[in-house]
């Protein structure tokens, strides 16, 4: 299919997701919580690009940080040096021994850092005599990244589908968390729990007792599903099942970590520390481009009873640049107490968003934790049924809320033998949002979803 109006030509020669349709806009500056397109509109930035930007745009103080590295030193390689600045950060973040992580590596992505992890967690059973563990378990509805190791451990069928014979072998999946869908009527949250545990110890032992590296998950699911957030006691129970079999726990925090639950790191709520753990985007609120995996001691140990080093390495690993904006990052998240606040205007958040949507009929589930809420919509609350395909309803939802001035985060619904999920607006604002701008971004909403609920289209479809 090729575009059909001579205003539908791409206006640009960079290859976005979608040829067809309009060529996406030019934002052309930000400040705060705002960007500014080039046509003039001011859009609130409801979803910190991709729960990015969690101290807001244009902050002088990271500006400054980072120039001065740049100007002191822009870059060396890491086969011998180090940098002031990367250790800095690994101290400020693993040197306090959070529930027993130790050291960290500095990468430039998401997918970097769970590829990394994916490593980590092979060469970890290597080193301690265990080479037959070569399997890894993630889980539908999830979301890991972009390489082909990410890709390979990721939930979403439209995501593996056209790379399928170049996936990883060695990887399956087991259920999410999702109690909205997958609960059963008088099921309690621990008995879930325990029906979830007994879902991977059956899928360890279908794979073979001790042929397995790792359980890689993301605490709280993110753009997979829209916030799906596990009942209490579920990591509990998966741990005590990797116990068991000697698997390692992969916590990716990429999108949920780093205060945007409300808490620093998101296994903070159920406190069951990781082996390893993989972070992003809010580490340096996008000044640069950043990522860090976290490992225990106990990944430490077998690394040094073994080859005594990973052996993974990247050119821009452990960035000055990068760590300088992320410790400047930091400084203001103690400075100015930053998590606190998004646990503060996460509640007023959630509030606004029951007050808005808890009696509309078509949003199924308002879940989250601190400023990392989603919408789920379903065409009918009772059945939760999922809209049809072949209605673009988050792209709708999507548009029609930024022409209300508001950037959210949306994702498609889907039925398929791997699970259902609802389509969804995921909203993650910047962690220094204002009450006010909470406000808006809720009238906003509303207005959007409104719109999009009122067309004839939308109408035949519930
Ligand atoms: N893991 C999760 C949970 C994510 O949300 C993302 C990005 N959306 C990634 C990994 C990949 O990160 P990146 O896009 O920076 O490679």
């Amino acid at each position: 299919m090729s575009p059909s109006r001579v205003d539908d030509q791409p206006r640009t020669n960079l290859l976005y997701r979608s040829l067809h349709g309009r060529a996406p806009e030019q934002v052309v500056r930000a400040k705060g919580a705002y960007l500014w397109l080039d046509d003039g509109r001011q859009i609130l930035d409801a979803c910190a690009g991709a729960a990015v930007a969690s101290i807001g745009h244009g902050d002088e103080r990271v500006i400054s940080a980072v120039t001065e590295q740049l100007t002191q030193l822009s870059y060396h390689h890491t086969s011998r040096l180090t940098n002031p600045a990367a250790e800095a950060l690994a101290a400020k973040l693993v040197g306090h021994r959070p529930g027993g992580l130790s050291n960290a590596i500095f990468l430039s992505s998401g997918s970097e850092a769970n590829e990394s992890a994916i490593k980590l967690a092979r060469q970890y059973h290597v080193e301690i005599g265990q080479p037959e563990r070569v399997h890894i378990i993630s889980r539908h509805n999830s979301y890991h990244g972009n390489s082909i190791g990410c890709v390979s451990l990721t939930g979403i069928p439209s995501r593996r589908q056209h790379f399928l014979p170049l996936l990883m072998p060695n990887t399956s999946r087991i259920s999410p968390c999702y109690p909205y869908r997958y609960q059963k009527e008088g099921e309690t949250d621990a008995q879930y729990a325990v029906r979830c545990a007994a879902e991977l110890e059956a899928e360890i032992l279908r794979v073979g007792e001790n042929r397995v590296a790792a359980f890689f998950v993301e605490t709280v699911v993110g753009a997979a599903a829209g916030n799906i957030t596990p009942v209490p006691g579920y990591f509990q129970a998966m741990r005590r099942v990797c116990d068991k079999y000697g698997v390692l726990l992969v916590l990716d925090e990429v999108m949920c970590g780093m205060g945007r639950s409300g808490k620093l790191h998101c296994w903070e709520w159920e406190g069951v520390v990781p082996d390893i753990q993989t972070i992003g985007k809010g580490l340096n609120g996008g000044y640069q481009a950043l990522s860090a995996v976290l490992m225990s001691e106990r990944v430490i140990a077998g690394l040094r009873s073994g080859s005594g080093c990973f052996a993974n390495g990247q050119t821009f690993q452990c960035h000055p640049a990068a760590a300088a904006a992320g410790l400047a990052v930091m400084s203001i998240f103690e400075s100015e107490a930053i998590v606190q606040n998004c646990a503060k205007r996460g509640a007023e958040l959630r509030a606004a968003l029951e007050t808005a949507f808890g009696d509309h009929p078509h949003v199924g589930e308002i879940r989250g934790r601190g400023l990392f809420q989603s919408l789920e919509f379903v065409g009918d609350r009772k059945t939760k049924s999922t809209f049809p395909v072949d209605l673009p309803l988050a792209s709708l939802l999507d548009n029609a809320i930024f022409n209300r001035g508001v950037s959210v985060y949306s994702g498609f619904g889907k039925g398929t033998a791997d699970g259902v999920r609802g389509d969804h607006i995921l909203l993650s604002p910047p962690l220094n949002i204002t009450s006010e701008e909470i406000k808006e971004l809720v009238q906003a909403l509303k207005q959007g979803v409104d719109d999009v609920f009122a067309t004839p289209e939308v109408q035949e479809a519930v």
